[in-house]
């Protein structure tokens, strides 16, 4: 992968968010949970939503980098199969104690997961991506009041196999792995204000990129870097 020329946000994972993000999302897909019942019995396969935090980093070149250095499972949402309701109380809550206690770290936005019963199904329509009631759900100023800046998604389906297809990009700003019978996509998005709306970057946004070096390596400079360029050896 290299970088766009129109780039200008850079969505960066840490090790640590992924690890949270890849807990959170299997366990709300693997495990049946007992308050959630289909015809009286508990299911699984359903949705999870959290916050995210992190840095916001202007780099010189003015491009913007949201690190996600925590990804916290918000445990009053409101879980179902298809949707789920975030819980507004509790993110205004984490905000402020956030602010208060650890004022390195910054509100960056949330994640939801994407359960598909397989890889088929994810991939006919990219699934992967956010859905329309996705990006409507951002029209609303809380969101901008508290300084929401990135959305994750991550989709989940079982394979029949386990797997071990290399972790790659799938576009600029999703990222897709594979672990043991499960394959999961990772897609980063933006939020911009837009005349007077806020909204979501676009799918396969160009301007976006999503950088998980956990599972990608780590594949470009943020600046340039080297001691000799041009033959010529640079002082240092
Ligand atoms: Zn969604």
């Amino acid at each position: 992968m290299t970088s766009s020329d129109c780039r200008k946000y850079i969505v960066r994972v840490s090790e640590n968010a992924l690890i949270s993000l890849v807990l959170s999302s299997l366990e709300a897909y693997s495990v049946k949970k007992k308050d959630i019942k289909e015809k009286g019995r508990p299911k699984s396969r359903i949705e999870v939503y959290g916050s995210l935090f992190g840095h916001e980093i202007i780099m010189k070149n003015k491009e913007v980098i949201y690190q996600i250095e925590m990804a916290h499972t918000d445990t009053t949402a409101e879980q179902r199969r298809s949707s789920i309701d975030e819980n507004k109380e509790a993110i205004s809550l984490k905000v402020d104690v956030i602010t208060s206690f650890w004022p390195h770290l910054k509100y960056l936005g949330d994640f939801h997961s994407h359960p598909f019963k397989n890889t088929r199904e994810v991939l006919a329509n990219k699934m992967y991506y956010m859905s329309e009631n996705d990006r409507e759900w951002l029209n609303d100023i809380f969101w901008k009041q508290k300084g929401y800046r990135v959305g994750l998604v991550v989709t989940i389906a079982a394979m029949e196999k386990a797997g071990r297809k290399d972790c790659n990009w799938v576009a600029n700003n999703c990222v897709e792995a594979t672990m043991g019978n499960y394959r999961m996509w990772l897609a980063a998005y933006c939020a911009y204000s837009a005349r007077d709306k806020y909204i979501y970057t676009k799918d396969n946004d160009e301007c976006i990129v999503l950088d998980c070096p956990s599972l990608t390596g780590l594949r470009w400079e943020y600046e340039d870097f080297g001691r000799f360029k041009n033959g010529k050896h640079m002082p240092t």
